[in-house]
């Protein structure tokens, strides 16, 4: 399977187009970033593990019924995936309050949430990804009526699967960003879920085992993103 063109570039990952024009390569970087890209770094070999760790979590939804673009892993950081018409928008369950909402809403890190909260977020940058609501996507276009429902329903399913796995490895989802995109009219989970897009915390000791680790400075971001594959039972190859 070979990249023919990349196709966006973005912040930790690029897409490439390939000789099948329903396939796209999926390429994992080491760049990361943060603060709207006002905090960047490259982190050896994080490619690597986040392309596998994807690549577990989303066989580990297929095996529970959620649809994903994942093709097939082809390479340590690269893996084939369908291309897909992506909403403009991003899907995020917090199980406990940490991040964005204890600023937007004064909350202490780490309150359990009495409900999963679900909120949409445009994916928009330059605008610092705003927060929206089901109507500001209908207004817009961005998606329909059914698609809401559909992406809600999916991604309370994927919290509730992951909520589980996760803590069978000792390990607190606290909460999650997802994307969907649309192939041959089907709503499929899409993008990544790796460690750099959720939270995950020991659930004895309470560490800090995701992203937030380079946000906040922690140091050994990618060999915590390690010790979670590890515990999981993944066999990253690097
Ligand atoms: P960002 O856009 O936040 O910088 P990335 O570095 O993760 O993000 O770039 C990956 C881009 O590819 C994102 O814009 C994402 O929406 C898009 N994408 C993910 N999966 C697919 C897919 N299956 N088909 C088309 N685009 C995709
Ligand atoms: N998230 C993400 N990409 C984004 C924004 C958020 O992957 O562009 C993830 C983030 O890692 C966390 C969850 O979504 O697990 C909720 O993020 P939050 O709104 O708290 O924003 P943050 O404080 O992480 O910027």
């Amino acid at each position: 399977m070979k990249k023919i063109k990349e196709i966006t570039k973005g912040k930790a990952k690029s897409m490439f187009t390939t000789e099948n024009q329903e396939h796209l390569i999926m390429h994992f970087s080491d760049d990361t970033s943060a603060f709207d890209g006002k905090k960047k770094e490259a982190l050896l070999g994080k490619g690597v593990v986040n392309n596998q760790f994807n690549a577990f979590i989303m066989d580990h939804l297929k095996q529970n019924g959620i649809e994903t673009h994942l093709v097939e892993v082809i390479d340590n950081s690269d893996s084939l995936v369908y291309r897909l018409d992506m909403f403009p928008i991003e899907c995020v369950i917090r199980n406990r309050a940490s991040g964005s909402i204890c600023k937007r809403l004064g909350t202490e890190d780490g309150l359990i949430l009495e409900n999963p909260l679900f909120e949409f977020f445009l994916k928009d940058d330059d605008l610092g990804d705003p927060l929206i609501n089901d109507e500001h996507i209908i207004s817009f276009g961005w998606a329909t009526h059914e698609q809401i429902l559909e992406m809600k329903k999916l991604t309370y399913k994927v919290n509730e699967i992951l909520s589980k796995l996760f803590l069978d490895s000792g390990l607190i989802l606290v909460d999650f960003k997802v994307e969907y995109g649309v192939h041959n009219g089907k709503i499929l989970l899409a993008d990544e879920f790796t460690p750099d897009g959720c939270r995950l915390w020991d659930s004895e000791t309470m560490k800090k085992m995701d992203k937030d680790r380079f946000r906040q400075g922690l140091g050994d971001v990618v060999e915590s993103y390690h010790q979670v594959a590890d515990r999981l039972g993944m066999n990253i190859k690097t």
